[in-house]
């Protein structure tokens, strides 16, 4: 068929994209020759026109999928009004959006970023700046802090503060260097050596690791509800209880990373719902603005109100534009009744993965909840992810082994048709990598959490 102009035109400009970012780009990221031009709902479009079904969402991001029409409109409206006026200065949307995020997530006050990375750095200073106050009260903590630091696993505690920090094996936080220090993952942390001191990690859902490193010298203990990066992996209720009871014991902040798993996409408004007790202080960012860059802290008292004019700030978080865009997401989100759609969705997609595991034998387990879904293969997922583009389907791979789902909030039952049809094909048509020695993939997994579910038991 003959090319239109305007589609001459876009090909033309995604040519010379490539040409560019290949010359003139760091070097972050191995990506395939595709220039995406513009999307509506669950599909992007690239350069060449070609038509995909987008299963990954900007990672997480596109909840409302792509060109949203009532994100489009709010954007459209505010950008002819004020895009920016600082933080000194008041704007209309920032405390109804506080207010609206306090409603969801039982926290008391809110604090906004501009990512997650940025939403974690604050979230631990917060925690540190709580123990630091309260430890001039209190004398156990230096003792135990210095009990510590003398078995070399952290820490300068300046005055004896209570400065440890407790993360998970298999996590993920973030790439600024606070956030880094909380992210096990080694290939990302070594290169950065030294990282901030004073973290330990403990492993993935046991509690009597959980038990042996929790003291009075931790200051905060970081959870994502399900690990995202790390291959879906959602954290066992008894685990997140225990931390809910020792974080309570030691007057330490239990802080929910929900960047990647909250703001419905479990089909509950955050992930920590499902777990019994509620963190001190909740991190979200990805869909938060609907794609545009926000995240935010969101805190209960007594912690919320440990920082005070000039302790923590930031240039552009929580401008009038994004948190407008905030505000409608959230919106459509309620009025919409998309946790409705995520629960239909999630049911269909899970049985057709079931029907899908019995029919691949290299499928090994299929984790998560809601729109938050991973399927692990017992093979390396990238040659499938590469395959799926090719045939106009988006998903991504992550831990090498772990097929991500995280499609947008709207998606619906033909499009999730669809999915399984075009992921079927990718299965049965994609040259099978070599089959990794069992103790290889075993070595690499966290413990098994309770809510995995095991395909293997359905074939
Ligand atoms: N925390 C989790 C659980 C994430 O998944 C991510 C990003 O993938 C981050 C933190 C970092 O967020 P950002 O990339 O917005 O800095």
């Amino acid at each position: 068929m003959k090319k239109t102009t305007k589609e001459k035109v876009t090909a033309t400009r995604g040519a010379r994209a490539l040409r560019d970012d290949a010359r003139y780009l760091m070097n972050t990221y191995k990506r395939p020759p595709v220039v995406f031009s513009h999307g509506k709902g669950c599909y992007l479009y690239d350069h060449r026109g070609r038509k995909y079904l987008d299963f990954l969402g900007g990672i997480a991001v596109n909840a409302l999928g792509h060109a949203h029409p009532r994100l489009v409109r709010v954007i459209r409206r505010e950008a002819a009004r004020a895009i920016h006026v600082s933080n000194l200065f008041h704007n209309p949307y920032q405390g109804p959006l506080a207010r609206r995020l306090a409603q969801w997530s039982g926290m008391d006050r809110v604090f906004f970023t501009n990512s997650g990375t940025e939403a974690i750095e604050g979230a631990l200073k917060l925690a540190r700046l709580y123990a630091r106050q309260k430890s001039g009260e209190s004398s156990s903590s230096s003792a135990a802090a210095s009990a510590h630091s003398g078995a070399g696993t952290f820490a300068e505690a300046p005055g004896g503060t209570r400065t440890r920090i407790l993360a998970l094996e298999n996590s993920f936080h973030g790439r600024t260097f606070g956030a880094l220090s909380i992210t096990a993952t080694a290939k990302y942390r070594e290169p950065f050596a030294p990282l901030v001191p004073g973290v330990e990690f403990v492993r993935f859902n046991d509690l009597e690791d959980l038990d042996a490193k929790f003291d009075s010298s931790v200051c905060a203990m970081v959870i994502e509800p399900i690990q995202g990066e790390g291959g879906i992996y959602p954290v066992s209720a008894p685990f997140w209880q225990h931390a809910r009871k020792l974080a309570t014991q030691y007057d330490a902040a239990l802080i929910a990373d929900e960047i990647q798993c909250g703001l419905g996409r479990t089909g509950r408004y955050f992930a920590y719902q499902r777990l019994a007790g509620l963190p001190d202080i909740v991190v979200v960012a990805k869909p938060l603005a609907g794609g545009l860059p926000l995240g935010a802290i969101l805190a209960r008292e007594p912690f919320a109100s440990t920082f005070t004019p000039g302790l923590h700030g930031s240039t552009f978080g929580g401008g009038p534009l994004v948190c407008a865009t905030a505000l409608e997401f959230l919106t459509t989100v309620e009025e919409e009744n998309l946790l409705a759609n995520i629960h239909a969705r999630s049911a269909e997609l899970r049985a057709g993965l079931v029907k899908l595991a019995a029919k691949f034998d290299f499928i090994r387990e299929l984790r998560g909840e809601g729109l938050v879904l991973g399927l692990e293969l017992s093979v390396e997922g990238g040659p499938y992810v590469a395959e799926a583009l090719g045939r106009g389907l988006i998903i991504n791979c992550t831990h090498d082994y772990t097929l991500r789902l995280l499609p947008p909030f709207i998606v619906t039952a033909r499009q999730v048709n669809e999915f399984l049809e075009k992921l079927e094909t990718v299965l049965a048509k994609t040259r099978r990598p070599a089959e990794t020695p069992a103790a290889r993939v075993v070595a690499r997994r966290p413990e098994r959490a309770a809510e995995a579910h095991a395909v293997a038991a359905t074939r």
